[in-house]
């Protein structure tokens, strides 16, 4: 009877020893908060929050009571969700990364200058300056006018004292660029709508860090703003959005699966930040241009799938400033799909082509709106002309 016992004392203390073993692993996950499940191709919402204003996602699993004590912590939430960071305002951002912008068009300028301080104004110079100035991109037309004023105005003012010539140059270079487009990026909400900023061009000019990049312009001028991932054919480019949301406290809608439809994305995108009251949406597409027809059905659905709750303020096309010709082809096919409103010229700060920024405005008649200067986030600014030529000229 005392073996009996003894034996069903040994199976109690091991069944119980077994079931805590087993227990232990099932408190630590429900500790994790846990997504909210979707069905495949549904969108989901992400939000980087701090941990203290982050509401238990629908449907998480909570503790039951009779689980006593939570399992240890042993990450601190500071650790696990770094502090959100504050961008820089948009204004003066420009003028901020000046030195970069004279370091990458400098060249330009000094050539020029030195052909105009040579005193030796012949033909064979002015054909000289037209050239440097189609080598920088700016259009074989625009660069002929420019020479053509220019020339005229050293003859009439008399003059080869190289200050007036550069201010010449300078007003000259101004007027090319055009002082007179309205650069205004429109982002103000309508009411309890946001405002729309669809963001489109050919994958690999920058157009996901514009995304992430933009939202942390916006931010840093106060505004509140939830980022689209309507790339779906990219789950990467859906990734590197929330890493860029993450890091300022923004929302990212996105598809749990890869080819989903762009569209979908774009309306529940719009449709939750409606419902959050956020004051900007900036959707991501797909760039990938593979036949106009292609694109245009794609572009074209998303836009209309947008404008069947909220204005679509800005299409902004994304552009690589060192594809220079490439560039331009890109521009005239998204023109003829999309109304653009603004253009967006990235990796101003790795080529000496600035050329770029007035002859795509030419082709397109849209102004820049925004240029990137660097990989750093912060590196996204708005278009001064003023700036752009100072750095220029020097
Ligand atoms: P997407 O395929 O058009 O979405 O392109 P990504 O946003 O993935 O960017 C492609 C690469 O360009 C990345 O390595 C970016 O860091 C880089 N990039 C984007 N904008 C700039 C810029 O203004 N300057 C420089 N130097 N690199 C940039």
């Amino acid at each position: 009877m005392d073996t009996l016992f003894i034996v069903l004392g040994v199976v109690l203390v091991l069944l119980i020893a077994g079931g805590g073993a087993l227990l232990a692993p099932r408190v630590r996950r429900r500790g994790r908060a846990a997504p909210p499940s979707r069905a495949p191709g549904e969108v989901g919402t992400t939000t980087a929050a701090p941990p203290s204003t982050q509401a238990p996602p629908a449907g998480a699993a909570t503790p039951p009571a009779e689980v006593a004590a939570p399992p240890p912590v042993t990450e601190s939430p500071a650790a696990a969700v770094p502090a959100l960071e504050k961008p820089p305002p948009s204004a003066g951002r420009m003028v901020r990364l000046r030195s970069r912008l004279a370091r990458s068009q400098g060249a330009v300028g000094a050539a020029l200058l030195s052909l105009l301080s040579s005193g030796k104004l012949d033909d064979q110079t002015w054909d000289e300056i037209e050239e440097i100035l189609i080598t920088a991109d700016m259009g074989a037309a625009p660069a002929a006018h420019l020479v053509e004023r220019l020339r005229t105005e050293v003859k009439v003012v008399g003059t080869t004292d190289l200050t007036e010539v550069k201010s010449l140059l300078r007003a000259d270079l101004l007027e090319q660029v055009g002082e007179e487009f309205d650069r205004t990026l429109h982002t103000a909400p309508h009411g309890d709508r946001p405002s729309v900023l669809l963001v489109v061009g050919v994958n690999g000019t920058g157009k996901t860090t514009t995304c992430g990049k933009l939202a942390r312009v916006l931010i840093g001028d106060g505004c509140s703003v939830l980022l689209g991932a309507a790339d779906t054919f990219r789950a990467a480019a859906a990734d590197q959005l929330e890493t860029w949301a993450n890091r300022v406290g923004a929302t990212v809608v996105r598809a749990d699966r890869e080819g989903a439809d762009p569209a979908s994305v774009a309306f529940e995108a719009v449709s939750a930040g409606t419902l959050r009251g956020v004051d900007s949406v900036i959707v991501d597409t797909a760039g990938r241009l593979h036949t106009k027809a292609g694109l245009m059905d794609e572009l074209g659905k998303i836009k209309r799938v947008i404008e069947k709750h909220a204005t679509v303020d800005e299409v902004l096309l994304v552009l690589d400033a060192t594809t220079g010709q490439n560039g331009l082809r890109q521009a005239r096919v998204f023109a003829e799909v999309v109304d653009i409103t603004g253009i967006v010229l990235t990796k101003l700060d790795g080529t000496a082509k600035g050329g770029i920024v007035i002859a795509v405005q030419r082709e397109l008649g849209v102004p820049v709106k925004l240029v990137g200067l660097g990989e750093g986030p912060d590196d996204l600014a708005p278009f001064e002309p003023q700036t752009f030529v100072d750095a220029l000229v020097g």
